[in-house]
């Protein structure tokens, strides 16, 4: 008989290490299976931060989701001691004239706003004159206008896994690392799962393999899951006076429409001078997988987005790029989630990579999935395959 668990998670990057932490809290015996070690830097989690914000132009559905993490960090900050979630505030930034779409909405600023509204958020917008004047690392124009608000910020995606593993292990959860699931098959009332050192059975299993998870589907239904290249760079600011222009008090997180074909966004400087100021971009048109994907950046890659996305708005950072790590999203249409049972077997639930937004909804991801496998809880048909 294969060793036998109320639950096994696949995969413990953001939203299995969530799920797995929440299944241990409830008192199900479960086991958490990864091919890697996480935090590793092999998915979609790393490089050391994420935006968090619970005004979301994605769809005001996703602010509760966002808002229910934030408590949960602070729940684990406060068991863990460790510094999770930094609410030094957002900027959306928009201008006149044609601007890329962020995760598919060409009107983000707009957007942002109206999920603001919905959930009951302080807010202001800020023209150019006072973008200025109160964060003088972002080079507006006449005419540009951002969304500002306090309760957004930024997490630390590694740490919060490993304290929810942590946490997870302490309360009795099983963690196999370095264990690469083969196979999974519901028979009746249980889930067998071959892994390339042994088979294990549950009655319930969550696939939460983010870019990997197209692998365990038929192409149908794989067809839903887009993987794409992301790019992370760290760019020195030019001294230590153009540095302390991107202190979290002075820069808050952003996403800004820039006149370019992406949009750009980033965060403040969370170390030295030396360990530089991170920004990306996003590309959705070229897609990959995550074994065959190039997780190598060039210099020329690097000097092109300086040119192009970083000069032109954040003039206090230098051409030194300090490091660069590539990423991946696993995007559905209209960057949408899936948080759903498997269409063709009861006792399989699955989470999506969540699109490229989905960190800062982890942890309350991550209980609706321990919900749905202890206590019969029903998918939200807003995230489910049927919506796609
Ligand atoms: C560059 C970039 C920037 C982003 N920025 C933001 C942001 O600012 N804010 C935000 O909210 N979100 C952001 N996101 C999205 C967010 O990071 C993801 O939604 C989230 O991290 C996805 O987590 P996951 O658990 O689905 O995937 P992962 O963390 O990649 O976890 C999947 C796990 O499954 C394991 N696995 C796969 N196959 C197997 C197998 N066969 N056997 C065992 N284990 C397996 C993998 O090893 C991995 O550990 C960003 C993503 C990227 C790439």
């Amino acid at each position: 008989m294969p060793d036998s668990y109320d639950a096994i998670v696949l995969g413990l990057g953001a939203m299995g290490a969530a799920a797995t932490y929440q299944l241990a809290r409830r008192g199900a015996k479960v086991l958490g299976l990864d091919r890697y070690a996480p935090p590793h830097a092999m998915g979609s989690t790393h490089g050391d931060t994420r935006i968090t914000r619970i005004a979301c132009g994605e769809g005001p559905e996703y602010s509760a989701f966002a808002q229910r993490s934030h408590e949960i960090w602070r729940a684990l900050e406060a068991e863990s001691g460790r510094e999770l979630l930094t609410q030094n505030g957002m900027l959306v930034l928009a201008g006149p004239g044609e601007r890329a779409p962020s995760h598919g909405v060409a009107q983000f600023l707009q957007a942002t706003v109206d999920a603001a509204r919905l959930a009951g958020l302080d807010y202001q917008i800020l023209d150019s004159a006072t973008l200025r004047q109160r964060h003088p690392a972002f080079n507006v124009a006449d005419g540009d206008s951002a969304y500002h608000d306090r309760v957004s910020g930024f997490v630390r995606p590694e740490r919060c896994i490993e304290v929810q593993l942590d946490r997870a292990k302490a309360l009795g959860a099983a963690l196999h690392l370095d264990e690469r699931v083969v196979s999974f098959a519901q028979t009746g009332s249980s889930v067998d799962v071959a892994t390339d050192r042994a088979t294990y059975r549950a009655g319930e299993l969550i696939v939460a393999a983010g870019a990997w998870l197209p692998d365990f589907l038929k192409p149908a239904l794989a067809a839903t899951f887009t993987v794409t290249r992301q790019v992370l760079h760290w760019f020195r600011a030019w001294d230590a006076a153009a540095h302390a222009a991107f202190a979290p008090e002075r820069c808050p997180v952003y996403i800004w429409q820039v006149p370019r074909p992406q949009v750009i966004y980033g965060f403040p400087a969370i170390g030295d001078l030396e360990e530089g100021v991170k920004i990306a971009t996003e590309q959705e048109l070229v897609a990959t997988t995550p074994d065959s994907v190039d997780r190598t950046v060039s210099a020329a890659e690097a000097s092109e987005m300086y040119e192009t996305y970083v000069a032109p708005f954040f003039p206090g950072l230098s051409p030194t790029c300090v490091r660069s790590k590539v990423c991946l999203y696993t995007g559905v249409a209209r960057a949408r989630f899936i948080i759903d049972r498997h269409p063709e077997f009861d006792r399989i639930a699955i989470a999506s990579t969540c699109s490229g937004h989905g960190f800062k909804h982890s942890a309350a991801i991550g209980e609706i999935l321990a919900e749905m496998v202890t206590a019969g809880r029903q998918p939200d048909p807003r995230f489910t395959f049927a919506a796609r």
